[in-house]
């Protein structure tokens, strides 16, 4: 990281997210929109969005919708209306033409199949194909004479001598000589328009002045430098974040599972505990912290913490991170995202858990510090509103190994309960009592309860949960326990 905290006056601040809709909106493009969030809710000034939808063959506008909902779901709201870049392609053109009128720019009529033919030429002879400027040798009268003739061609931009460079934020000083830089084509024999000259173009026309965005788009930046520089427009800075790595430390990809963000809010994943985890991929607050609510990420994020280093998208973390998250969120705030799923999981309707709702929170409260993903939370609800819930056969086998010695303490038990009163404290007192009379340890006695409650040997504080499922309930399930012990025999 180099110097770059931005000191100018904050509102003049414009950063841009430019994604293609050509696919779902990925981790990748996440962390893109979110650092330029970020660094706009830090210091100010304004986060565009513009769609980058110019290859018509490959953009769709259900990506397009995937994308809005992405950034909806994460919370990176954009400051003005978004801007679709097929909407400015005549803009495109005439900076092209301009270009070509003022000399920077040349027709080139040399064919795909004449180019993909040199290119293999020279690259079977281990070469990287440079474009010969051929086109740009031709005389005047000749060019006249194909243009009359109406041969088609494209526009290139001719790389003038030199070497380009720019102060990156992330990165420091990056130097290119122009010499490795191909006259680039700019407009297609179409008059459609080429990545580079239309990001520029539309950069310009937004008066963008950082351009934050991953690190595979370094080798474009020395062309849209020579681009913004030709065309007399002030040059954004730039800040290239990255890349990201799976946890087998190979770039992420669809082999590392889930790219989509869209597919972590269906596996149970919370939008701040999302943001909180992109956030560490290519930056940090400079200590060890890593848990981190918006509002923190907000307040400590600044340019200096950008990191070099790729990030690694481990899901083992983004889970343990959204751990974190459930456990920092309040029942209130969780239960509009658990009662859908609870409902979708057939546990209750929505009436029921409107009619509900206190004992809901309170069951949501238990559950919230011990689930890692919403999914998880629903799936521990279960055995609070069914009585079918599955036994967990490890949990059986240890806690009820000894059917007639468990058949005889858990109707012990039964009575206690039956005239126990009904709050944590009473039957705490009650239950652990009882333990002394067997002369056994508490837990020697509240383990096989905890089976027969909920099927299984981990749950909240068995006086909360005696509690959450009431006299009648728990009852009931001591007494189908018995019975399957008597049954097993
Ligand atoms: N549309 C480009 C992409 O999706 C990004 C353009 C840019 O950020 O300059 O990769």
């Amino acid at each position: 990281m180099t110097d770059s905290t931005p000191t100018d006056a904050a509102s003049s601040h414009r950063l841009r997210f430019a994604p293609s809709p050509t696919g779902f909106l990925h981790v990748g493009g996440a962390r893109t929109a979110l650092f330029n969030w970020l660094f706009v809710r830090k210091y100010g000034g304004a986060f565009l969005l513009r769609i980058e939808d110019t290859d018509k063959a490959r953009s769709t506008d259900e990506s397009t919708r995937a994308i809005f909902d992405g950034l909806r779901w994460l919370g990176l709201d954009w400051d003005e209306p978004a801007v679709y870049q097929g909407a400015n392609v005549a803009r495109h053109r005439s900076d092209a033409l301009r270009l070509l009128a003022e000399g920077k720019a040349y027709r080139c009529f040399c064919t795909t199949a004449d180019l993909d033919e040199r290119r293999k030429a020279a690259e079977s002879q281990g070469a990287a194909f440079v474009y010969d400027r051929r086109c740009d040798r031709l005389p005047v009268d000749e060019i006249d004479r194909r243009i009359a003739a109406g041969v088609p061609f494209t526009i290139r931009f001719r790389v003038p001598d030199g070497t380009t460079r720019w102060d990156d934020m992330v990165r420091g000083e990056i130097a290119f000589p122009n010499a490795d830089v191909d006259d680039l084509i700019i407009l297609r024999s179409d008059g459609t328009p080429i990545y580079n000259l239309a990001v520029v173009s539309d950069d310009i026309a937004q008066r963008i002045t950082l351009v934050m965005r991953g690190e595979d788009h370094i080798s474009n930046t020395p062309k849209q430098i020579l681009l913004y520089e030709a065309l007399g427009a002030p040059l954004p800075r730039f800040a290239h974040l990255p890349n990201i790595l799976g946890a087998d430390g190979k770039k992420l990809s669809k082999r590392h599972g889930a790219t989509a963000v869209g597919d972590y809010e269906h596996l149970g994943i919370l939008a701040e505990a999302m943001v909180n985890f992109l956030a560490l991929l290519g930056w940090s607050a400079g200590d060890d912290r890593e848990v981190m609510p918006r509002a923190d990420l907000i307040a400590l994020f600044s340019t200096e913490g950008l990191l070099r280093k790729p990030g690694v998208f481990d899901v083992k973390k983004l889970e343990w991170m959204n751990g974190q998250h459930l456990g920092m969120t309040s029942a209130e705030v969780l239960e509009p995202l658990l009662s859908p799923l609870a409902v979708s999981q057939g546990l209750a309707t929505a009436v029921e858990l409107a009619t509900r709702r206190a004992w809901w929170l309170q069951l949501i409260d238990l559950l919230r510090i011990r689930g890692r993903t919403t999914v998880e939370i629903v799936r521990m609800a279960v055995p609070y509103f069914r009585d079918d819930f599955e036994y967990d056969p490890d949990a059986v086998a240890k806690q009820w190994k000894d059917r007639d010695a468990t058949a005889r303490l858990l109707e012990a038990v039964r009575s206690r309960l039956a005239g126990s009163g009904w709050d944590p404290v009473e039957l705490e007192r009650d239950l652990r009592a009882l333990a002394d009379e067997l002369g056994i340890g508490a837990g020697k006695l509240l383990q096989p309860l905890r089976v027969a409650l909920v099927g299984s040997s981990a749950s909240p504080g068995i006086f909360d949960v005696l509690v959450l499922l009431g006299r009648e309930r728990s009852l009931r399930r001591v007494d189908r326990a018995l019975t399957m012990l008597a049954e097993a025999d």
